[in-house]
């Protein structure tokens, strides 16, 4: 079992990407962090120590720190390596481990031969179940049980849905059977219709930690703040789980913070903001959001099914809710939480700020999770409106002495990336996506997302929707940048 991690998604302020590619371009001497030890990071160049003191250059000018307060200094080679995380966005918490179905040992190799699943099989034991044939309910339930476990493992959740609800007709009380349906309604974002199952499974079996996991997740999800900690909590006393401990922490300081918080809703947004914020802003963002989500639909061909979470907080309460690297301008982690002291209304910066999230929101439901950071930062900076003409110079001038990194390495987590190395990152994925967009418009991002939420992994899905892989995506970005720079 792996380590599940939040679903996350840190977004940089663009005057530091501004800052840092002007770094890139500036100076051949690499970029440092420096990190406070209060968390904070200061992306720079040429730090020296010097004496107790930390002098730096910034493009704002000569700076100097008290080494007292530095906790250490990053000396960026602008190596990349694969980030250790497995995905770029995974649920609050992971699925339990769902004990198999009875009896389906003896019968998995009649349901599923030559990789296929056997109709006519299936149709005889369900006949021979209505029959009133000894034991005809439990075998079939079990055949529709492989059946939906052979669709899962092709990535056909749909399909699996189907048959995990046909086992449910012969042997409607079987916990493992509810449970494995209301995950895959949980993966798909269908945070209600996964209570259904749950429900049914709590009733059956009431002192189950794992049923209240999973309802946890699924109130979590439907921005249920108080039920969601609740369920944890049920959970954590039925058998500790280091994965619910996490995620309880996390909502438990989501829910003191929202406390106080005054609340917004339209037909596809939960808002929540505190006292600072106007209500005048409040409404404004509601309208920039609706439109977004209007225009996303169409351009990505999905809708979330799911009214999706948004969170206004002042700078320190972001800070201290997300604990976000100084870098990072928002946060989508399953809900989009952004920082707006100060604001009144809408300015053109942050309804930028807010298309970027709600693109994060898309894609992560559309591929179920599962698109790589540079395909979701490339996107949601696409959307957003940024283009690579004025990047293309200093990546190329990158490119050419071997700087930037293979996509294959972005599709991790970028949180321990530097400042610096995040602006190339975010750069170099821009300019991927654009180059798919201009070769075969919107349309191919949306068929590639819709093939990463079914292929085993990106390459494939590459292949699979665009009949492309990374090396001549990488090629195709080049040539986009390379003519974006002689313009
Ligand atoms: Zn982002």
């Amino acid at each position: 079992m792996t380590a599940s991690r939040p679903a996350l998604t840190w977004c940089m302020r663009s005057a530091l990407l501004a800052g840092a590619l002007l770094l890139l371009v500036a100076s051949s001497a690499s970029a440092d962090t420096i990190l406070l030890k209060n968390g904070r990071r200061i992306i720079a160049s040429n730090v020296v120590e010097d004496g107790d003191h930390v002098r730096y250059e910034t493009p704002a000018g000569q700076m100097s720190i008290p080494k007292s307060i530095v906790l250490r200094i990053d000396r960026d080679n602008l190596g990349y390596s694969a980030a250790g995380s497995a995905a770029s966005s995974a649920p609050p918490v992971s699925a339990p481990e769902i004990d198999p179905l009875r009896g389906t040992e003896d019968i998995s190799h009649l349901v599923v031969h030559n990789d296929a699943i056997d109709f006519v099989y299936i149709a005889q034991v369900e006949s021979a179940a209505r029959s009133g044939a000894a034991a005809g309910n439990d075998k079939a339930a079990a055949a529709h049980y492989v059946a939906a476990q052979f669709l899962v493992s092709k990535g056909d959740t749909p399909s699996a849905i189907d048959h995990y609800r046909q086992a449910l007709g012969f042997e409607p009380d079987s916990v493992p059977l509810l449970l494995n349906l209301a995950v895959l309604y949980l993966r798909q974002s269908q945070f209600t219709t996964a209570l259904d199952p749950l429900e049914h499974a709590q009733r059956v079996s009431p002192d189950s930690a794992d049923v209240a996991k999973l309802m946890g997740w699924a109130y979590y999800g439907a921005n249920k703040m108080d039920q969601a900690v609740a369920e944890w909590k049920r959970s954590e006393k039925l058998r500790h789980d280091p994965d619910v401990e996490h995620a309880l922490q996390k909502a438990e300081r989501d829910k003191a913070e929202e406390e106080s918080y005054r609340e917004g809703e339209t037909a596809h947004f939960a808002l929540k903001y505190n006292g600072s914020s106007t209500p005048d802003l409040a409404r404004g963002i509601l309208r920039v959001l609706e439109d977004d989500f209007r225009d996303l639909e169409s351009q990505l061909d999905f809708t979330p099914p799911e009214p999706i979470g948004v969170i206004l907080y002042t700078e320190q309460a972001f800070a201290d809710i997300t604990r976000a690297p100084s870098w990072a301008g928002a946060i989508n982690d399953g809900r989009i939480r952004i920082p707006v002291q100060g604001l009144t209304s809408v300015t053109p910066e942050l309804a930028r700020v807010l298309k970027h999230e709600l693109t994060h929101s898309f894609i992560g439901q559309k591929s179920h999770g599962r698109a790589p950071t540079w395909l979701q930062e490339g996107t949601a900076q696409y959307m957003e409106g940024r283009r690579s003409s004025e990047s293309a110079g200093p990546l190329l001038n990158a490119a050419s002495q071997g700087r930037v990194p293979t996509l294959a390495s972005l599709e991790g987590s970028w949180m321990s990336l530097s400042g610096n190395s995040a602006a190339v990152a975010y750069a170099w994925s821009l300019a991927a996506v654009e180059s798919i967009v201009q070769n075969g418009g919107v349309s191919d991002v949306s068929r590639l997302l819709g093939a990463i939420a079914t292929a085993p992994d990106t390459e494939s899905a590459l292949r699979d929707s665009l009949h492309s892989d990374y090396a001549d995506l990488q090629q195709q970005t080049i040539t986009l940048l390379r003519h974006e720079d002689l313009r």
